[in-house]
């Protein structure tokens, strides 16, 4: 059981920068995300995108503006459980929140917020008809440990910057036996120096490119052993491999938080915008998750409304304490 002040339900840019906030205040937090990573839409779907409106960067790369909101947050030692989806809320005798992920992981606190985002990231699967019996077979759609694949052959599939960058590092570093790369287009859409250094590798020999083919079947008995190829011109045939690894890109979608009782409105949490408290007390959501007259899903509006949040459960998690806004100018940044 991890205990803490704060369970936050996403590691996004506002569930991030709310730890930040919780410190300030003394408060301790953990992180709960479905993804490997944190930064949610930022490192998952634009890292390399600049925004231009976080207030005193006329331009920062998602990806660095989740970098600096992990170092803003570092002193404040904050938890994560990363790679887990919150798929349940109880309460304990005491009255504490316990959070229980998709692989049984417990987290017990007085307060959650929830900066969950658009909801869970859920994997594009391709139409096979058997993939799910090969999941955690052979199959995975997000690569989270690029060492699970050492001496392993893979067919990865995509023609995204995740398809490319994959195939190129367990190549390159020569983490996998054999690596090939399925897309059903002869051009793709990542990075051109991606494009073109898969292309020198396939030259190379290092990589096995296929293009103008998808994967349509998957061979094996309790674990994937090959999958079939659908050529365009050439026909179908099979190829061996240890893995299948589709990365079709993930979509959104507010799985579980839909079923813990809160009040939910045009696919987001309904809050009160005076401490964005939702119906059940004790609960707070933040961030693109939430829904209000005038709701704005921005960034910057999030990290409001955590900073509003986390002042009303200060409040209470000590009632009998009364907290008193100091500029950090004044008391610097004073780490657990
Ligand atoms: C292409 C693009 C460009 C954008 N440009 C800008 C911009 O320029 N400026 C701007 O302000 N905004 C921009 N946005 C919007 C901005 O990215 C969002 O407002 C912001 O990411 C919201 O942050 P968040 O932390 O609330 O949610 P998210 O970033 O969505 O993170 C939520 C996290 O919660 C996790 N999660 C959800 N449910 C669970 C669960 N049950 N268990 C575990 N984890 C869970 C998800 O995996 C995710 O990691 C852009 C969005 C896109 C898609």
């Amino acid at each position: 059981m991890i205990k803490t002040d704060i369970i936050i339900i996403g590691a996004g840019p506002v569930g991030l920068f709310a730890i930040f906030e919780a410190g300030l205040l003394k408060l301790k937090c953990h992180l709960i995300d479905s993804l490997p990573q944190p930064g949610g839409q930022c490192s998952e779907i634009y890292p390399k995108k600049p925004i231009y409106d976080i207030p005193g960067f006329p331009s920062i790369l998602a990806g660095e503006l989740v970098d600096n909101l992990m170092e803003q947050a570092a002193p404040f030692k904050p938890g994560f459980t990363l790679g887990e989806a919150a798929v349940s809320i109880d309460k304990n005798e005491e009255g504490d929140f316990i959070v229980t992920t998709n692989k049984g992981t417990q987290h017990e606190a007085p307060v959650i917020l929830i900066a969950g985002g658009l909801g869970v990231f859920e994997p594009r699967k391709p139409p096979i008809a058997n993939i799910e019996d090969f999941e955690d077979k052979g199959v995975e759609y997000i690569i989270k440990d690029p060492e699970f694949y050492r001496g392993k052959s893979c067919v990865i599939a995509g023609g995204g910057d995740s398809a490319l960058d994959w195939a190129i590092y367990l190549t390159e570093k020569k983490i996998a036996k054999e690596v090939a790369l399925v897309h059903r287009r002869s051009s793709f859409r990542g990075h051109l120096d991606s494009v073109q250094k898969v292309m020198d590798l396939a030259e190379a020999g290092k990589i096995k490119l296929i293009t103008e083919a998808e994967v349509v079947g998957i061979e094996g008995q309790n674990h994937v052993e090959g999958v079939v190829i659908e050529h365009q011109t050439e026909g179908k045939y099979s190829l061996p491999t240890d893995h299948f690894i589709p990365l079709f890109g993930l979509k959104p979608s507010l799985g579980p938080i839909a079923d813990w009782g809160l009040e939910i409105e045009k696919n987001a949490i309904k809050v009160d915008t005076t401490d964005y408290s939702t119906n059940i007390p004790g609960i707070y959501a933040i961030g693109d998750v939430n829904t209000y007259d005038g709701k704005l899903k921005l960034i910057l509006c999030g990290f409001h409304e955590g900073t509003i949040a986390l002042q009303s459960a200060f409040a209470r998690i000590h009632p009998d304490k009364k907290n008193v806004l100091k500029y950090t100018t004044v008391n610097g940044v004073q780490g657990f």
